[in-house]
């Protein structure tokens, strides 16, 4: 892929583009039927479907002067924006409505709870400022910085993740799905314990009972039934799949911010075989490279990411965050799409998603 910038393609490419995305997340939504089922299914489904009308479907101002979105996109937001929006809609059903106020887009959720996805000064640095990601000419130190991992919704979508059977070897600090906007996640999942544990679910996992939030369960049982046929034909697997526990209300090993364990999203599988980079004591780990990649597609298959494509890996950790699965899919599909039709411009030209770092 051409990474030139500031070249931008022809209206024509930028249509291709929206017919590319609109059609990739009609299919999208039917290829999670975790992220879909449920109560809220219909809506997941109208977010997914909202493409159809473009990204021009916008709301009248309302008193406040802001701007509501019945659709996925608002006017003049870079294709990255506007497909990060596509799939925090589809992935998220709680996600009523898109606004754009002076202050920055703001997600509206159920129960009149509001979350900034960007601020305006993020909007305006493009493509992606220092202001908005932590800062990815600084040093490692830098970068694991806990006051740099809670980050705007924006900033948690921008590095790409690599479904398998794509291993990156990333560079120092180059971790996918690590930075969080802790705004978010208290929003969708419970800010404090108590409200954490009321949207909890039990479910089964290869014989062992793990609590999480009730879409990661779902998510999880969904995994479970496409590793129950993996299992069968290898049951060495088995070894590599012993629940260590979903649910904890705990900090990050080695840091203050919570650990997404804390919000019922996450799973930790054979800690004794997969470790974790802290304890490890090695820069790069074998396994990350020879992890079975069966295990690591099941769970990416249902909106998990997998850890150990972390350069500060975590070989044991499978993480609930559809967001970032959709479109990491969204954009392989776009990149099969340039690649067949010889077209560079498909994801973007000059804007975030073509400036896009991959390591
Ligand atoms: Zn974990």
């Amino acid at each position: 892929m051409d990474k030139s910038q500031g070249r931008h393609p022809p209206r024509w490419c930028r249509m291709l583009l929206l017919l590319a995305l609109t059609v990739l997340c009609c299919q999208w939504a039917l290829c999670f039927p975790a992220a879909t089922a449920g109560s809220n299914g219909a809506a997941a489904a109208a977010a997914a479907g909202a493409g159809t009308a473009g990204p021009t479907v916008t709301a009248p101002k309302d008193a406040t002067g802001r701007e509501s979105a019945a659709g996925a996109g608002l006017e003049g937001l870079s294709a990255e924006d506007r497909l990060n929006l596509l799939c925090l809609r589809a992935a998220y059903p709680q996600i009523r409505a898109v606004e754009r106020g002076p202050d920055g887009i703001w997600l509206c959720l159920d129960g009149e709870r509001r979350v900034l996805y960007a601020t305006a000064a993020e909007l305006a640095a493009r493509p992606y400022a220092a202001a908005a990601l932590p800062d990815r000419a600084a040093g490692l130190a830098r970068r694991l910085d806990p006051a740099h991992l809670d980050v705007s919704l924006r900033a948690s979508m921008h590095l790409p993740y690599l479904p398998d059977p794509e291993r990156p070897a990333t560079p120092a600090g180059y971790a996918p799905g690590r930075w969080r906007s802790y705004a978010f996640l208290q929003a969708l999942y419970g800010a404090d314990a108590a409200t954490v544990r009321k949207g909890l679910e039990r479910v089964s996992f290869q014989g062992r009972t793990v609590r999480m939030h009730a879409a990661a369960a779902r998510a999880l049982a969904a995994v479970e039934a496409r590793l129950r046929d993996v299992t069968r034909r290898r049951p060495a697997l088995k070894a590599w799949l012993v629940s260590a526990g979903g649910f904890v209300w705990r900090p990050v090993a080695g840091e203050r911010r919570l650990s997404p364990h804390s919000f019922g999203i996450a799973i930790d599988l054979s800690p004794q075989r997969a470790p974790y980079w802290r304890w490890s004591r090695q820069e790069r780990h074998p396994l990350q490279q020879t992890y079975d990649s069966e295990i690591v597609r099941a769970f990416e298959d249902e909106g998990f990411i997998w850890g150990g494509k972390w350069h500060e890996y975590d070989l044991m950790h499978f993480e609930y965050r559809p967001e970032i699965i959709a479109k990491a899919r969204l954009l392989q599909r776009l990149e099969a799409a340039e690649a067949a039709t010889g077209q560079e411009g498909l994801l973007g030209g000059g804007d975030a998603v073509h400036d896009r770092e991959k390591p």
